[in-house]
């Protein structure tokens, strides 16, 4: 996965990939991303890369000319580059989205907006593809494109030592992961529940399917598709609506975007 990061906060995207599994991916030569200061090809002398809008109003507009030059520093034909534009206007970032640009052969190209926005042209021209992290308004895009590029490099093959634990992920097929315990056995009077400790390998299967459904059944039941469902689901689903048991919530209302 090759990613260039366009921006004008190159240290902010700089601190946050030299960390972590982002870090440990470059290390490995399983991942390159390069950033670039969209600064650097203002042809103002103070560097200058945003400017008042047309028609007026109090926000700053990313000018165009300085993004266009730093796309084709790069040195790509438009062919070998998929360019990101993240945006509130774009197509909501998924995990299957995560799983595309996680297998990308082509460059991944971030171009991070600021202010107001990037001028039209931008998009006009270039035509990267929007996507949102969200129905809300960030102050950039820098923080979206490392969420981004951190969901999708901790799924390139090779990244994370055990394949099965991205593979068991919240999203990864249309359930929320199952409740994790670690060391000790006992925290304040809370036990590990006995069956984890059983050494039973097929009981702790069970266990953990029948949580993991639990978790979407009272955390995010929009997620439940019986299509998806097999037979053991069906019958742990149906004990579970009996229980009654939604341990760290109940579902969440419509109006907080719950579905
Ligand atoms: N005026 C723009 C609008 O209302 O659509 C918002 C501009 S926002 C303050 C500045 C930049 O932050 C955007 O160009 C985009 O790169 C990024 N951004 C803000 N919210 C975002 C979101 N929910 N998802 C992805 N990027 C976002």
């Amino acid at each position: 996965m090759q990613c260039d990061i366009l921006t004008l906060f190159p240290e902010m995207v700089a601190n946050v990939v030299s960390h972590s599994i982002v870090k440990r991916a470059q290390d490995k030569g399983l991942v390159s991303i390069r950033i670039h200061n969209i600064r650097d090809f203002s042809d103002d002398r103070h560097r200058v890369a945003d400017d008042t809008s047309y028609g007026g109003g109090s926000g700053m507009i990313m000018k165009a000319e300085p993004i266009f030059r730093a796309v084709e520093a790069l040195g790509h034909e438009r062919s070998q580059l998929r360019m990101i534009a993240p945006s509130p206007q774009g197509r909501p970032f998924t995990q299957r989205l995560a799983q595309a640009l996680s297998r990308e052969s082509r460059r991944l190209v971030w171009i991070c907006g600021h202010y107001e926005g990037l001028d039209e042209r931008v998009l006009i021209r270039l035509e990267p593809e929007e996507i949102s992290l969200g129905d809300y308004v960030l102050t950039g895009g820098e923080l979206p494109a490392l969420v981004m590029i951190d969901a999708a490099v901790r799924l390139v093959s090779g990244v994370v030592g055990d394949p099965a634990s991205v593979e068991r992920d919240s999203f990864a097929e249309p359930l929320l992961d199952f409740p994790h315990y670690t060391k000790p056995r006992t925290v304040r009077g809370h036990q590990v529940p006995d069956v984890l400790l059983s050494g039973n390998h097929e009981a702790i299967r069970r266990w953990r399917r029948k949580e993991a459904l639990r978790n979407t059944y009272c955390k995010r039941p929009d997620l439940l598709q019986q299509e998806s469902l097999t037979q053991e689901d069906q019958r742990l689903l149906s004990d579970i609506s009996q229980e009654r048991e939604c341990r760290g919530g109940t579902p969440v209302s419509p109006r907080e975007g719950g579905g």
